[in-house]
């Protein structure tokens, strides 16, 4: 038992070439990928990843959320397995990698064990995730939701689509609804290897990002009223310009999160402006405002200022506001020893690394709350993901899936 040699490493080629392989199935208008959740391409990939992972040896289960679990063996069978994942379906425009490096990624795990001959105590399972991208249906990470008991499966069933098809049929209409229980699987660990999403790692020239936590988010809607009135005829000192105590509050937005550096943000990205015209003082706004923080007590800090700062402006400036909390979910810790594994494995392996938050929600944001989780990431071109442009290069790829190998085969015990 013990930890991998230095020299383990996955085939770099190979892990290419499949991606190369699952991304023309649904290809996209830009070089990148349409496969849907739940469509037909989607049904195609999975039968391809299927037909993957019995080569090596492995048994699939499915279960009524369409899940994939592909299991390979341990020596010991009463040891829970270890299981290593992400997702195969793409945005409506999406690319090649986000989602895909962390289902193929543990399937070149299991051809390296296969190759070497390598054995490990626990089994170790890779899983594909269904509707991780919640573009068709959402929201999203909908499976994983279910697994780890954040939604019901009913609920997840009656998602509707744009044409009014909903979730649980389409599933069965593509074949992939199974019979096994949802969430009924133990875990010993799990992890998840993704491409950044972000432009951190790239910049900084390290090659592996290890996730300590998943950014919490928190959306708070603002409705400042005044008075609609002509934009040439009322004198300023006449005006209740709802838009100018927007602009107001969104400079103390800017500053409480700054004041949170580095890792808390915030912004506005939706605003309706009334009546949006040219000629006239905007009488009412709503926005809302977005803040992000890896730490609970950041967002409630964050929120409670933006309340007290935003109606301050309002009574200086003889407007209305009022403020109503319409979105969020809780920051994550990923399991420290999973995150040590993560980051010893980059160690052991020479790889430049970094400690990241996760920006973006992930499978693994879910599953940590029902087994110990980490993630690990690598660079991607630009940080560019959620488009057909998303971008690699192999040696990126290889070097994030040595990681993660080296992260699991530690955590499921070598055996010599
Ligand atoms: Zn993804």
């Amino acid at each position: 038992m013990g930890a991998p040699g230095e020299n383990l490493k996955v085939n770099a080629d190979r892990l290419w070439d499949s991606l190369m392989e699952m991304a023309k199935i649904g290809p996209g208008v830009a070089g990148g990928n349409n496969r849907q959740t739940v469509t037909d391409e989607d049904g195609e990939g999975r039968a391809l990843f299927q037909s993957w992972c019995e080569a090596v040896g492995c048994t699939m289960g499915l279960d009524q959320m369409g899940n994939m679990f592909a299991e390979y063996p341990g020596t010991d069978p009463d040891a829970l397995p270890v299981y290593v994942g992400s997702h195969l379906d793409t945005q409506p425009t999406g690319g090649k990698y986000d989602g895909v490096l962390g289902v193929l990624g543990g399937l070149e795990v299991l051809r390296t064990m296969k190759d070497l001959g390598i054995k490990t105590k626990h089994p170790i399972v890779v899983t594909n995730w269904t509707n991780e991208e919640g573009t068709r249906y959402a929201p999203a990470m909908l499976s994983s939701g279910v697994f780890a008991g954040i939604h019901t499966q009913d609920w997840a069933y009656d998602r509707e689509d744009a044409e009014g098809l909903k979730f649980g049929d389409e599933l069965k209409r593509i074949g992939w609804r199974g019979d096994e229980e949802v969430g009924a699987r133990k875990m010993h660990a799990m992890f998840e290897l993704h491409i950044e999403q972000g432009p951190i790692l790239e910049a900084e020239g390290k090659k592996i990002g290890v996730v300590t936590h998943g950014q919490g988010l928190s959306w708070t809607q603002v409705t400042i009223e005044g008075k609609d009135a002509h934009t040439g005829s009322t004198p300023m000192k006449m005006r209740k310009n709802a838009g100018l105590g927007m602009a107001r509050v969104l400079e103390k937005v800017d500053d409480i999160a700054w004041s949170h550096a580095p890792d808390a943000v915030g912004a506005a990205g939706h605003i309706d402006v009334y009546p949006n015209s040219r000629n006239v003082i905007p009488g009412k706004v709503v926005f809302t405002v977005d803040f992000r923080s890896p730490e609970l007590d950041v967002i409630e800090d964050m929120e409670a200022r933006l309340r007290v700062e935003g109606q301050k402006i309002a009574d200086q400036m003889g407007l209305t506001i009022s403020f109503e909390k319409v979105g969020g979910f809780d920051p994550v810790k990923f399991d420290e020893t999973c995150v040590s594994a993560v980051r010893s494995a980059a160690e052991r392996l020479g790889y430049s690394h970094r400690n990241l938050i996760s920006g973006a929600g992930h499978d693994a944001c879910w599953i940590n709350q029902v087994a110990p989780t980490a993630m690990v990431m690598c660079p991607c071109v630009d940080g560019l993901s959620h488009n057909e442009a998303e971008d690699i290069s192999r040696e990126w790829a290889a070097a994030g899936a040595d990681v993660l190998m080296h992260a699991v085969l530690e955590t499921a015990e070598i055996v010599e």
